[in-house]
């Protein structure tokens, strides 16, 4: 793999992503049986099989991995020392045998407390505000690996939570108040029968609006503009934005017999089905993996058929 420094990132930050690179935890030559990271498991087949078909020619830059920094240290930032009752950095391993062939799963559990009862597993990462209400499927899988994974290796049958830790990257304390002020008039576009608006409008006028231009004639009979009142606005706004920049979501943990299926057909799909071609759900909305996260981008066909 060649590193690449298209955007002028500079040259001690790039001779620090160097190092990672070449120090890569997971790098497994020595050992014949193939390995998998968690995340590449869980991912399309095509990315992995690109990037060790290709991984003379293919290339990255290092501006692709001014994010991965960051999610580093904020993985620094959560390590503490273990003692008694936590555990940072536990590296997990899991060997599947599929058709007759071993594999290996690796992972890192970022974070393991006992409670005295219970194990709760947390994974760090780092979002986006705006990317915090739309579900993280991927993550919670990942998670779930992991949770099997120490199930099968140290505590089989102590009882566990699972949660993700989110590190918000751009939250500040400004935040609740400003989303407070903006949603101060907020007029609900409803339909007689529905409890739940069609569209929330900053003005009484764009919902009319709205009603005149968007819904058809048989909605429209059906439709009226509500203005809601401030404490509802207040309820509803304060779900969605947590009050510090850090946030927990609880995951539900999966059953082992669940796990072992979604791993035996994870690698079907990974050794049956190597070049598969990404699918729209793989690819994210609007391609947004080919474009900003995909390590084979540089060989993929399909992103030079696009242009990324
Ligand atoms: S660039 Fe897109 S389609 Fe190509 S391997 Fe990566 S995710 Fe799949």
């Amino acid at each position: 793999m060649h590193l690449t420094n298209k955007f002028g990132v500079p040259e001690a930050i790039v001779i620090k992503i160097k190092a990672d690179i070449d120090s890569d935890p997971y790098n497994k030559k020595d050992d014949i049986r193939r390995h998998f990271r968690t995340t590449e498991l869980i991912g399309p087949p095509l990315i992995q099989t690109l990037q060790i078909k290709h991984d003379d020619i293919i290339e990255q830059d290092a501006i692709a991995y001014l994010a991965v920094q960051y999610g580093t240290q904020f993985h620094k930032l959560c390590e503490g020392f273990d003692n008694e009752t936590y555990c940072y950095e536990q590296k997990v391993h899991k060997v599947v045998i599929y058709n007759g062939i071993e594999y290996v799963i690796d992972g890192t559990i970022d974070e393991i407390f006992f409670d005295g009862g219970c194990n709760i597993v947390t994974d760090n990462k780092t979002i986006l505000l705006r990317n915090l209400p739309y579900p993280k499927p991927e993550y919670e899988k990942q998670l779930n690996v992991y949770a099997h994974m120490l199930r099968g290796e140290f505590a089989s049958d102590i009882p566990m939570k699972l949660q993700i830790r989110y590190f918000i990257k751009d939250w500040t304390p400004g935040d609740l108040p400003k989303a407070l002020e903006r949603q101060k008039d907020d007029f609900a576009v409803m339909l007689t029968g529905n409890k739940k608006a069609k569209k929330s409008c900053a003005t009484q006028e764009e919902a009319v609006q709205y009603i005149a231009r968007e819904l058809s004639p048989a909605l429209q009979a059906r439709a009226s503009v509500k203005q809601r009142d401030k404490s509802y606005m207040r309820a509803q706004i304060r779900k969605d934005i947590p009050e510090s920049s850090i946030l927990h979501k609880p995951v539900a943990l999966e059953s082992a017999e669940a796990m072992n299926a979604f791993l035996q057909e994870r690698l079907r799909d990974h050794i049956d089905t190597p070049e598969r071609p990404c699918t729209e759900e793989e690819r994210f909305s609007n391609d947004a993996r080919c474009k900003y996260y995909c390590a084979a981008r540089s060989v993929c066909l399909y992103a030079k058929s696009k242009g990324y």
